[in-house]
């Protein structure tokens, strides 16, 4: 038995905050801001996985009214989620990513991400991580603020 999710989530660049990104830090002077690092890719990521896993969406798993996940590093979130998906026997299988921003460059830091989210227990050989930007339209092209898509495939384990 296979399972697909979809994922998205985007948050607010602000200042005076670290730019967390694919669970790294990325030198900018403006960050994202959330309850936890604001990392919107994990945040994608992990919905995706919450969606294929049919348990509702992140807000329900990971509410910001909860004080376990304030400024909680997002890659244990992901990890957390990675760990439901194992305890009902599923294992990943595949993850597509996209990030859009117009700054900064993220082609340089792909490689670290993939890297970091695979902390999460996720090997390194199933991520994909895509970086555009939205040429200049819409909250991403007037730097307010950062997005992300994903997709992630799960297998059931032994299949
Ligand atoms: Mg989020």
């Amino acid at each position: 038995m296979i399972r697909i999710g979809v994922g998205y989530d985007s948050h607010r660049l602000v200042q005076g905050r670290q730019l967390v990104l694919g669970g790294i830090v990325i030198p900018f002077e403006k960050g994202l801001l959330g309850h936890s690092d604001g990392d919107v890719l994990c945040h994608a990521i992990t919905d995706s996985l919450i969606g294929a896993l049919g348990m509702g969406d992140i807000g329900k798993h990971f509410p910001d009214t909860d004080p376990r996940w304030k400024d909680a590093a997002s890659v244990e979130m992901l990890k957390h989620i990675v760990e439901v998906a194992s305890e009902n026997g599923f294992e990943m299988a595949w993850i597509d990513s996209i990030v859009i921003t117009e700054r900064p460059k993220l082609a340089p830091h792909i490689e670290s991400m993939k890297e970091a989210i695979s902390k999460a227990n996720i090997p390194q050989a199933v991520i994909n991580i895509k970086a555009k930007t939205d040429e200049g339209m819409g909250f991403v092209g007037r730097e307010e603020g950062i997005a992300a898509y994903a997709v992630c495939l799960l297998r059931k384990r032994g299949l």
